[in-house]
């Protein structure tokens, strides 16, 4: 009767042969000349073939797909051959029905007592779950790419692009959009977007086209050119600030209405009053005749006046206006001013300068602002006008004050913006234009000289100061 021992050790000496047969690996065992000569009945499962297919003249190689029959011929025999040992090369082998299993390649060299090759013993390790895992890789590599590609993209467009999830919150809000509204997406994304967004009720909401909206940010009033796209998960928003172009198309209207009435007015008067003495010559005595061309010197007077500022204005906007810097006295620049401003009001002009201050400037063009300046104190005003200077660290201070209605805190800038007026429809029955100021700005800029309107209780006073030689 056979003891436990004797037991085990045929257990061992079949598992032995069992092992060798149905290991997770496949073995194949070869002459040096390729011919397989055994193979165990995993290779067998693996490739779907027959034992003596394999054992009846078939070589290692034409176990492998083409491209690994190559590299086998040129690299793996050759190494070795040379090494006694190859290690774990990603090959496929090709399975009776042509498809392939992708595998890692071990091969041990056995050499005889005279050195000589005798055997090739080969294995091979299942690798489709490593190329399963490679491939995975590959493919999250190449997704994380191209999302880096594509949010690279997303951070160079111009237009602002907002991604809201169905739970209504933010989860991408581009560098445009950042600016357009006035966030950090560092404090956006993860956020409800109608906590975070000012005006969201109107940019949010189903898929549209694109709509303008007015939003009010930051107490301003922003136009948005808004479209919404479903996302299925989610909506996009895109997002483009129109405020400059609704800014301009308004300004366009603002100049043909000014424009026209300022230029209508003097018509009128000038068609009126050359119509008179033309037709009624005869009956109007000296002194109504001399009225009358006195009407039509001021009212050409005042369409010349516009027509410069019109050019002027353009010119400015081109770049094709600079100023002539020179050395000269103040009281140059005083000389006749008041001249151009409405008959009869000149009077009211007090000038206190001191002669022998000198300045650096353009001597017309500083004329040309203090005209318009001391103008617009004598139209805008009744009381007296006063010009006065103040010396300064770098520059002369030249103040032109009027004791008339003042300039509105919030508007001391505005005023000098291209066609501002503070009475566009002209209640107070003063016209111009809205140029005048833009154009004294302008002017005073490019002779590195500053001008300004200065807090005051009562009347308005205007400063220009203009640099020291
Ligand atoms: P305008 O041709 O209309 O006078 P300006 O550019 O010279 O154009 O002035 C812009 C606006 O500033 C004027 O329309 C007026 O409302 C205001 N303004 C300018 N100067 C005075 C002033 N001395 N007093 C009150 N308002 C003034």
């Amino acid at each position: 009767m056979p003891g436990p021992c004797d037991d085990l050790a045929g257990l061992l000496e079949e598992s032995t042969e069992d092992l060798y047969e149905h290991a997770p690996v496949a073995y194949a065992s070869t002459l040096p000349d390729g011919r397989i000569v055994k193979v165990n009945e995993t290779l067998l499962r693996w490739t779907g073939r027959e034992r003596p297919d394999l054992l009846e003249g078939a070589r290692l190689h034409d176990l492998l797909a083409p491209g690994a029959r190559i590299y086998y011929e040129s690299h793996y025999a050759p190494l070795l051959h040379m090494q006694g040992e190859v290690r774990e090369i990603a090959v496929e082998l090709v399975r009776g029905d042509g498809s392939r299993l992708p595998v890692l390649m071990s091969s041990t060299l056995v050499r005889d007592d005279d050195d000589r090759p005798r055997l090739v013993r080969t294995t091979f390790f299942d690798a489709s779950e490593r190329r399963r895992y490679e491939q995975e890789l590959l493919r999250a590599r190449a997704d994380a790419e191209s999302r880096a590609r594509a949010a690279l993209a997303l951070g160079h467009v111009d237009d602002g692009v907002v991604l809201v999830g169905l739970t209504g919150r933010i989860e991408v809000l581009n560098p445009a959009a950042e600016r357009i509204l006035g966030i950090a997406a560092e404090d956006a994304v993860g956020r409800p977007a109608a906590e975070t967004i000012e005006g969201w009720d109107l940019i949010g909401g189903r898929p549209h086209d694109a709509e303008t909206v007015p939003v009010l940010r930051a107490g301003a009033e922003q136009w948005l050119e808004v479209a919404a796209a479903d996302a299925g998960d989610g909506m996009v928003y895109t997002i483009r600030d129109v405020t400059g172009q609704r800014q301009l198309e308004r300004l366009r209207t603002d100049v043909v209405a000014i424009v026209s009435h300022e230029l209508r007015t003097p018509l009128t008067g000038v068609y009126g009053a050359a119509a008179t003495l033309l037709a009624r010559s005869a009956e109007l005595d000296e002194e109504q005749r001399r009225g009358m061309l006195e009407l039509l010197v001021e009212q050409a007077r005042r369409l010349s006046t516009i027509v410069d500022q019109i050019l002027l204005t353009s010119r400015l906007e081109r770049g094709t206006i600079s100023a002539e810097l020179g050395e000269f006295d103040l009281t140059d620049v005083f000389a006749d001013l008041g001249r151009t401003a409405a008959p009869g009001v000149a009077h009211r002009l007090i000038v206190d300068i001191e002669p022998g201050i000198r300045v650096r400037g353009d001597l017309d063009r500083l004329r040309q602002v203090l005209t318009n300046l001391v103008d617009n104190a004598l139209k805008y005003s009744e009381g007296p006008v006063r010009a006065t200077v103040e010396p300064r660290d770098l520059a002369v201070r030249i103040l032109i004050s009027d004791e008339g209605p003042g300039i509105p805190a919030g508007e001391q800038d505005r005023i000098f913006e291209k066609f501002y007026r503070l009475d566009p429809d002209q209640r107070a029955g003063v016209g111009g234009t809205g140029l005048g100021l833009y154009i004294a700005r302008e002017l005073v800029e490019r002779m590195d000289g500053r001008i300004g309107v200065l807090r005051r209780d009562r009347g308005a006073t205007f400063y220009v100061d203009v640099p020291l030689p």
